[in-house]
């Protein structure tokens, strides 16, 4: 049987097996805690999770299968949006079974939500410098120190921290990884305002904080790896919305949805200027007609630039995905490259847009182009550049692990406590 029969023939297993459970299980009127619960228990909340983790070992085709499923449906998938889930994949891959259990239940079902505590005043780029502490101090885990730039903290029941917890050994050696209770009187979150008028990001300030000592994943030490794990899922773009099983698009009736919407509401606030800092190449063209700036063959000219970087992200993703796909041994840092082309295609859109919109580029809220989106557009997109590691931080990646160049000069080695910082 070819490989491709034997696909469709999966598929068609899978669209059997989740409409025959749906059929018997789905209904908008029950809360949706009990339905996310029913939905964990049959194995449908987080399919290409292992099976001892209530997933099905699904591929990333099977699993998309399932969300596409959901929505044809209309019912309600697992909770998806936010660091939810860079924390859900790093427990998946470097927790122990007992964290495991106690912590990605709560996550798929919604009960959780979680911050990233990774970025300090003194340490961004170079992460492996943080200098937030964590001793241990009668069976547990005493943290001090402040973070910032956390987006959703202000949401946040859990953390995923890095702490340095050995000041004796070189930087990367000395960090340990932590699940941390923002619920406790040691944790205070502030939230900052950005230059765009929203506030998605938070500091965040540590005084004698809590976590238990089965809190920590991994050994102690080890933190550096576990939070490279982090790292990988947030380039590949994990941070945001993800997995499709949504119906919060189309006005449905019944008690899950209305949980839903709400649920959606206060977890995706963070994100609503997301889009615009992505540039809104989508409105590009639409734009150019309206304002007849389409007769402008300079306009033209920076359109069709970013029509081809825009393309070209694509068909780059459709290769590495491809060659992923054949089992290819290739270094091909695709969240790497990704990201960047992210970054460019962002600024130029931009350009764009300013070229669209000329003077009115520069009116703010519903005056301005597009009921204000133009100017979102302008004031965000320095974003992308930043979030989940900068274009600079990018292109040491690829220029030292798959391009072989020479490593930066470094003045950082040696025990951590020696090295001359900005604190
Ligand atoms: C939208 C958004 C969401 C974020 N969410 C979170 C979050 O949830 N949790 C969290 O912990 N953090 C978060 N951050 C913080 C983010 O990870 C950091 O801002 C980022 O890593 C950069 O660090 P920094 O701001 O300290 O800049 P710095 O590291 O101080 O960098 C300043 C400049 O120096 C350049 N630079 C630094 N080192 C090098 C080098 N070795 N080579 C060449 N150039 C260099 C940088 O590219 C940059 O241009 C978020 C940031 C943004 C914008």
């Amino acid at each position: 049987m070819s490989e491709q029969t034997e696909n469709t023939q999966t598929d068609q297993a899978i669209r059997r097996e989740l409409s025959q459970w749906l059929e018997q299980n789905w209904s908008a009127d029950r809360s949706l805690l009990q339905w996310r619960n029913i939905l964990v228990d049959g194995g449908w909340a987080a399919t290409s999770w292992p099976a001892a983790y209530f997933g099905r070992d699904y591929n990333r085709e099977q699993s998309a299968l399932v969300s596409e499923i959901f929505r044809e449906k209309g019912a309600v998938g697992a909770a998806s949006i936010g660091p939810r889930r860079l924390a859900s994949e790093t427990i998946l891959a470097m927790g122990n079974d007992d964290q495991k259990r106690r912590y990605l239940r709560p996550i798929l079902t919604g009960e959780h939500s979680w911050c990233q505590l990774f970025s300090e005043p003194g340490s961004g780029s170079d992460l492996a410098g943080l200098s937030t502490k964590a001793v241990f101090i009668d069976g547990q885990w005493i943290i001090n120190g402040q973070k910032v730039w956390n987006t959703s903290a202000h949401h946040a029941d859990y953390g995923i921290l890095v702490a340095r917890t050995n000041w004796e050994l070189p930087k990367h050696q000395g960090i340990s990884y932590f699940l941390i209770d923002m619920r406790q009187p040691g944790v205070v979150v502030r939230p900052l305002k950005q230059m765009n008028g929203h506030a998605s990001f938070n500091e965040v300030f540590m005084t004698d904080a809590v976590v238990a000592a089965e809190d920590l994943v991994g050994e102690e030490g080890n933190g550096w790896a576990v939070a490279t794990t982090t790292l990988s899922y947030e380039r590949r773009g994990a941070a945001a919305t993800l997995s499709g099983a949504s119906s919060a698009d189309k006005p449905r009736e019944g008690r899950v949805y209305d949980e839903y919407r709400k649920e959606l509401e206060i977890a995706n606030e963070p994100y609503t200027w997301y889009p615009q800092r992505q540039g809104r190449v989508d409105l590009v063209m639409s734009r150019a007609l309206e304002t007849g700036a389409i007769a402008n063959a300079a306009v033209r000219q920076e359109m069709a630039k970013l029509f081809c970087l825009s393309k070209g992200a694509v068909l780059a993703a459709q290769a590495a995905e491809s060659k992923r796909k054949s089992g290819s041994n290739e270094i091909v840092p695709a969240g790497s490259i990704g990201k960047l082309a992210a970054s460019v295609i962002a600024r130029q859109a931009a350009h764009v847009h300013t070229m669209i919109a000329g003077a009115d580029a520069m009116l703010s809220g519903p005056d301005s182009a597009q009921g204000g989106i133009v100017a979102e557009v302008l004031i965000s997109v320095p974003a992308i550049s930043i979030a989940g590691g900068t274009d600079e931080i990018q292109r040491n990646i690829i220029s030292e692990r798959v391009l072989g160049m020479p490593k930066e000069q470094r003045s950082d080695t040696g025990p951590f406590r020696d090295i001359k910082r900005n604190s």
